[in-house]
């Protein structure tokens, strides 16, 4: 790939030559050849956020749903047709064909860009490669036997089906198990049984002479293992390369900052709701509203008095984002710190930093506040910090008995725990939100997905009061019980969608304004 600031006219070019080329002989591909096109930077970083959006929604879904189960099928095409890959992505019968080329272009284009994103540390190239490798399985088993058939061959995968004789001989062997009902319609490919361990392993297929018979539904697990293999040396041979494709200094911020981005709401820099919320409503609005991360900070500042710097960039950004205006936020931060310290210290040393948060100091930049993902990747708290995301940087003993003071029952406790030790901290958040809110109960899947500190409060808000009429009307003074918060919520759409393209505060900036303060 190369990248260049001026080539709209050129990518036309090649938009006509994707249009007639047949680089593409079937819309799913296992990616072994890098594209060679010339492309703007910007079509690079959106293709880049836009798959990113697709493998975020493969990875929520794929843990809030049993994978391959209708309803998985059903939220992940939701989720992806929401995006701007749908076409790429998703087995639409396009009303133009002349752009399926395009359509494939654009797939296997962004599938490389993350590729170099996400080959940079083993934990990236594993969580890479779980998704591409789901998003690859959703996609193989939307298409028909057909167009299968046409996929096998597109790639060079010599699996065949076998011969009716040779079906008619294995359904013998079969012979007597119960789910053979429909063998009429099963077509089976024979395969090397080094090929297909996994279903060896599982006791999935008949076994004669070296070769495992292999039925139609099985066979993905086949090409999974396949692609699995491809994938994973082509990111560690991607790794070795990259020192080179660093030189270029306008790809490097970009591609490093990409597995941190929030790709949500923007919650900073319209600033429509200034004005919303007062010092005085905070502690209320604290208690039901405010997700853990920042109750936890709230809670800090109310019995020590102070903040350290990682928490109060954390915490007086949240706050702005809430609506606290700049004067609001000074007069909360003040009340508390001057329990600790005088005005002029205050002034001199901690005022700056808020106004700082409002771009009124420094580079004057309307800074947004923390998503998730910077929370729980960035800077985890040391000792006497209190930043950071508790389903992500709490001990496990600890933060089981903080969620259990909120009259979760023991399954409810459980149920949260229970992602937080698979690792999926924001899915653990948006349990402990559908618990504490009254929209479902400990055995029950979660709806949600929480991407953004600020996410939790507009959606708690939401269903507390109903969604706020004016930007300046005071919303959440009124706290509900939950039997109130059920009703209200039980008609509700509670999933959330992925809209608009947002990134947080940079290292660079935190750097800058630290600098700044010095
Ligand atoms: Fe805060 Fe996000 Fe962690 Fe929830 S998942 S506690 S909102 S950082």
């Amino acid at each position: 790939m190369e990248f260049g600031n001026r080539t709209r006219t050129k990518s036309k070019t090649n938009d006509a030559s994707r249009a007639t080329d047949n680089r593409y002989p079937h819309r799913l591909q296992l990616y072994t050849q890098p594209p060679s096109d010339t492309i703007s930077l910007q079509e690079f970083e959106e293709l880049a956020v836009e798959r990113l959006k697709v493998l975020k929604a493969v990875e929520t879904v794929g843990i809030t749903q049993q994978k391959g189960t209708v309803k998985y099928n059903e939220l992940l095409e939701k989720e992806i047709a929401a995006t701007k890959l749908k076409d790429s992505i998703l087995r639409i019968k396009s009303v133009h064909p002349e752009k399926e080329s395009d359509n494939s272009y654009r797939d296997h284009l962004s599938h490389f860009i993350l590729r170099l994103a996400y080959c940079r540390s083993e934990d990236l190239r594993r969580w890479f490669l779980t998704q591409e490798l789901d998003l690859f399985r959703f996609r193989f088993q939307m298409e028909d036997t057909r167009s299968r058939a046409q996929f096998l061959n597109a790639s060079n995968l010599k699996y065949k089906p076998v011969s009716r004789e040779e079906k008619n001989y294995v359904v013998k062997q079969l012979d007597g198990l119960d789910h053979m009902s429909n063998i009429d319609d099963i077509e089976y490919y024979k395969v090397p049984f080094t090929e297909a361990l996994d279903l060896v392993r599982n006791r999935k297929v008949f076994l004669q002479s070296g070769f495992a018979y292999v039925p139609q539904d099985d066979l993905v697990s086949i090409l999974l293992s396949v692609y699995r293999t491809l994938l994973s040396q082509a990111l560690t041979v991607t790794a070795r390369a990259l020192p080179s494709m660093e030189e270029d200094g306008r790809l490097l911020p970009m591609l490093c900052g990409l597995s941190k981005r929030y790709l949500g709401q923007d919650y900073g820099a319209r600033q429509q709701n200034v004005g919303a919320v007062t010092a005085d409503m905070i502690d209320m609005l604290s208690k039901k509203s405010f997700p853990l991360c920042m109750q936890n900070i709230h809670t800090t500042i109310r019995h020590t008095h102070h903040l350290r710097h990682g928490s109060r960039l954390q915490y007086g950004l949240f706050l702005k984002g809430i609506g606290l205006s700049l004067e609001e936020a000074l007069r909360f931060f003040r009340t508390e710190f001057i329990k600790n310290t005088d005005v002029d210290t205050f002034d001199k040393k901690y005022s700056y930093g808020i106004r700082y948060n409002y771009g009124k100091e420094g580079k004057k930049t309307d800074y947004t506040p923390y998503g998730c993902m910077k929370i729980i990747m960035n800077n985890a708290p040391a000792t006497g910090d209190s930043h950071g995301c508790p389903f992500r940087h709490f001990d496990t003993d600890f933060l089981k008995q903080r969620i259990s003071t909120f009259g979760l029952t023991k399954d409810g406790v459980e149920g949260v725990m229970k992602y937080v030790k698979g690792g999926h901290c924001q899915v653990a958040c948006a349990k402990f939100f559908e618990l504490t809110h009254g929209i479902s109960d400990s055995s029950s899947e979660v709806e949600m997905f929480i991407q953004h500190p600020n996410q939790y409060f507009e959606h708690s808000q939401k269903l507390l009061n109903g969604p706020a009429k004016t930007p300046s009307t005071p919303r959440g003074v009124k706290i509900v019980n939950s039997q109130t918060a059920t009703s209200r919520s039980s008609g509700s759409d509670t999933s959330i969608k992925v809209e608009t393209m947002d990134e947080t505060m940079s290292q660079e900036q935190m750097q800058a304004m630290e600098d700044d303060m010095v």
